[in-house]
């Protein structure tokens, strides 16, 4: 385990370094880091000297990751691999995914410096895309470890028309070998990804870490009400067949019983069009988003059907109709038992207590777990807000987090 005045040191360089990355942006003002993009090159460069000043040695991937190898005591060992992504979300934080890879980076620095060589490789990968800032798929850095790339996706464009295919071939890479990213399955044994919590739980328990044991899966729909527009003056309110009254009556009952459901799951409708949308015309037609997620798939399914049931019974009793398309699904990510275990008993250690928590948001351990045993710890967040220039750490947080992270990547070699 790193000690407490090695986490001291590496807490400090680990928060130079998000401000460092912080200034390699699109942006004039804000945090903006695009897949394929100059700045996704910049901050390879930097990231990979970090990674080979550590002990690494350093590639960069097929799809874009920046992959680092600290080989272990024994030749052609397998590794445990420490990760997550260096993209982000227009006008993000600057903790989201960049404080997974540079904590994993410090493990390594101090093993290297205290020429210590475990019983397995450690490898730390900064993903290239797992926000889908760009072009509107996620997980695309992790998904090329799994092997799991579409042909398709190929033609997918950003906002200019530029394809993935053209951005790939401009960022220097060649879409023939996007299969070579793919890693045998025998070469990883698992997976720990370390992240800021975006959400207020573990500032609330005044806890500084926490233990994830689900990711949550997701359904999104496009939905619509469709009624009748007309005069805003002239047509009394028992005439009228307003979508945007239907769609209200509707959202409160949203509010009202999706928790009831189970407590962790979570109904959002964040986009929402009134149309014709004019100030003295009954709206005819309105049209939202609707997502949903939660821990458990039959528990997204049994949600859906009675919110979008509901809608149906809302637009009949209304003499309205209401439509809607599933546009995208994922299913909840469960993290290996064993692995919550001892990250578990490793914070408890050095925290008094540990909190276990699901995960609202998604994260590159969702297509890992698709090939092997994901563990998840998460940070506290001091204001919950994640996706915003506002997220924010503390130092004390991070020096416990970097012992606590040691300990439990030595346990993890050293039991699995
Ligand atoms: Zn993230």
């Amino acid at each position: 385990m790193i000690g407490i005045d090695e986490a001291i040191i590496s807490a400090k360089r680990v928060m130079f370094r998000c401000n460092k990355l912080a200034k390699i942006t699109c942006m004039k003002i804000g945090i903006t880091r695009l897949y394929l993009s100059p700045e996704h090159s910049l901050v390879n460069e930097l990231v990979g000297n970090w990674m080979k000043k550590a002990g690494m040695i350093v590639r960069q991937d097929e799809v874009g990751n920046i992959c680092g190898r600290y080989e272990s005591k024994y030749i052609n060992s397998p590794a445990i691999v420490l990760g997550s992504h260096l993209d982000t979300v227009r006008n993000a934080g600057r903790y989201d995914g960049i404080l997974g890879v540079l904590t994993a980076i410090e493990i390594v620095y101090w093993l290297n410096k205290n020429q210590t060589r475990l019983k397995l490789a450690i490898e730390v990968i900064g993903f290239g895309d797992e926000e889908g800032t760009r072009f509107g798929i996620t997980l695309l850095g992790s998904r090329g470890l799994t092997g799991t790339w579409k042909k398709e996706w190929l033609l997918y464009t950003d906002k200019d028309g530029i394809t993935i295919s053209e951005a790939m071939t401009n960022f220097g890479l060649d879409i023939r070998k996007i299969k070579d990213a793919s890693r045998n399955i025998k070469d990883i044994v698992a997976y720990i990804e370390f992240h800021i919590e975006q959400g207020p739980c573990l500032d609330n328990e005044n806890l500084p870490l926490g233990v994830v044991t689900t990711i949550h899966g997701a359904r999104r729909f496009n939905c619509r009400f469709i009624g009748q527009s007309g005069h805003a003056g002239t047509v009394p309110m028992y005439y009228r067949k307003d979508a945007l009254v239907a769609f209200a009556e509707w959202m409160t009952f949203v509010e009202h019983n999706t928790c009831k459901k189970h407590p962790q799951l979570v109904a959002t409708v964040g986009f929402l069009n009134c149309k014709p949308g004019a100030t003295n015309v009954i709206p005819g037609e309105v049209d939202f988003s609707l997502d949903i997620r939660g821990p458990k798939d039959s528990l997204l399914e049994s949600l859906s059907t009675t919110l979008l049931k509901e809608a149906n019974i809302i637009a009949n009793n209304r003499k309205l109709s209401f439509e809607f398309k599933e546009y995208y699904r994922t299913s909840a990510t469960v993290c290996d038992i064993k692995l919550q275990k001892i990250l578990f008993n490793s914070i408890q250690e050095l925290q008094g207590r540990c909190l276990l928590l699901p995960s609202g948001a998604g994260h590159d351990a969702i297509a890992i777990a698709e090939c092997w045993p994901i563990g998840m710890l998460f940070i506290r967040n001091h204001l919950g807000i994640s996706h915003n220039p506002k997220e924010s750490i503390n130092l004390d947080d991070l020096i416990i987090s970097l012992q606590a992270y040691s300990y439990a990547v030595n346990k993890i070699i050293n039991k699995i």
